[in-house]
């Protein structure tokens, strides 16, 4: 019998939020045991509904959505999203610069898809949301991880950026607000970032899918608003600030020194009409959702619910002895620090499936998103007061067996 094997190409491509914990998580909710899900960044489950007039408009739509659309997406929500991005200071976007995809998943392996040769390299920040090095490994090219700083917010180290920049760099990813981090960049961070990719010739990736999501009147700032002379890719899209993941409705605009890129652009094009184009009917649900009522603010202004339980989380994680939490300023996780001198961890996917199997929490450990060392894992901020309690109560009782034994 032949033996059916994956590509060698997969040799480098991990992806572990959905990756063998989750598998074991899996095999027990089959076999009839309750886990609570703190891993996946995905509103819907959590009783977080999307906004109705964009259901409505949708709906609407079907009748118009059954064909294919032009490949880069429909008209309508293209001008919207160039309006928006034109609104907040990105002066170098028209209609013409902005890709629609099935998720902004999908864009970040075209973006890289089109742009790396073998051997090319991307600045990724460590810890990162792990499709972008996931994608930059499975284009052929190789994520060189840029340290951000826990003690000063989970920062970056510009520093490191720049001495981590090689003759076979080609660009920056920046996810702002971060995730799994919960950094928000403010401006001379975001300036400094710009300012190597200025000299180095690099184009700026960036991710800013949280960038509706942000407590205490920290600001996210457009990093490609800051400046028009370095070629930036700006993804977002609706899975997170209008809590409709299921959609896959996401975007890519072009900006800067578009005409120095016109042979990537070709690239972009091509691969953009190789997958014909984005699941039409939720298309349909960006202009409203862009030109509608932001309730995403009603869930982070005081009183509302992701402040609540971020501020919960915050506060429970760090009572637990050895345990230690930078504050989230954006998006909806928190990413904890294990001190190894208290909890001598080496293998944290190991502690994330023990912790799965003992009290039936599921997590995602700190390696999965690249970070350098098993001493950190990420919680997902979404669940209700109650249950979020009764999760890092049982993560504590773990935790004080571990210290215990
Ligand atoms: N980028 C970041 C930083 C994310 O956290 C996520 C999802 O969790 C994505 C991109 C993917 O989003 P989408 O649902 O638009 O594919």
């Amino acid at each position: 019998m032949p033996e059916y094997k994956q590509s060698a190409k997969l040799q480098n491509v991990l992806y572990d939020i959905r990756g063998p914990v989750l598998e074991e998580a899996q095999r027990m909710e089959d076999a009839g045991h309750r886990v609570l899900k703190l891993n996946i960044g995905n509103p819907a489950p959590f009783g977080f509904q999307a906004p109705d007039s964009i259901l409505v408009d949708v709906i609407r739509n079907l009748p118009h959505a059954q064909g294919y659309s032009e490949s880069r997406g429909i008209l309508s929500a293209r001008t919207a999203v160039s309006q928006y991005y034109q609104t907040r200071g990105i002066q170098t976007i028209s209609v013409d610069d902005i890709y629609l995809g099935n998720g902004v998943s999908e864009l970040i392996t075209l973006s890289l898809n089109a742009l790396l040769d073998d051997g090319d390299e991307i600045l990724v920040p460590a810890p990162d949301y792990p499709l972008w090095t996931a994608s930059t490994s499975l284009a052929g090219g190789r994520a060189v991880h840029y340290l951000t700083v826990e003690e000063e917010g989970w920062m970056p180290d510009l520093e490191d950026m720049e001495a981590k920049i090689t003759p076979r760099t080609k660009g920056i990813v920046v996810i702002n607000p971060n995730n799994p981090t919960g950094a928000v960049y403010p401006k001379p961070v975001l300036e400094g970032i710009l300012e190597l990719a200025r000299k180095h010739g690099l184009i700026v990736f960036a991710d800013e899918i949280y960038e509706k999501i942000t407590y205490e009147g920290a600001e996210a700032i457009n990093v490609a608003s800051l400046a028009d002379d370095v070629l930036t890719l700006t993804f977002s899209g609706l899975s997170k600030a209008y809590r409709l993941c299921g959609f896959r409705a996401g975007w890519m605009a072009i900006s800067g020194p578009k005409h120095l890129a016109s042979d990537y652009i070709e690239g972009l094009n091509l691969l953009t009409n190789m997958r014909l184009c984005a699941n039409v009917p939720a298309q349909h649900a960006i202009q409203t959702a862009l030109g509608g009522y932001q309730s995403i603010n009603d869930l982070i202004l005081p009183g509302g619910r992701l402040l609540e339980q971020r501020n919960l989380a915050y506060k429970l994680l760090n009572e637990i002895p050895g345990v230690s939490c930078q504050q989230a300023h954006g998006a909806m996780y928190l990413f904890p620090k294990l001190d190894p001198e208290v909890y001598p961890i080496q293998n944290d996917e190991r502690f994330a499936l023990d912790l799965l199997k003992q009290q039936k929490i599921l997590i995602t450990q700190g390696t999965g998103f690249n970070w350098v060392k098993p001493d950190h894992f990420r919680l997902v901020t979404l669940p209700g007061v109650e249950l979020l309690e009764d999760a890092i109560g049982r993560i504590a009782e773990y935790l004080e067996d571990l210290r215990e034994h």
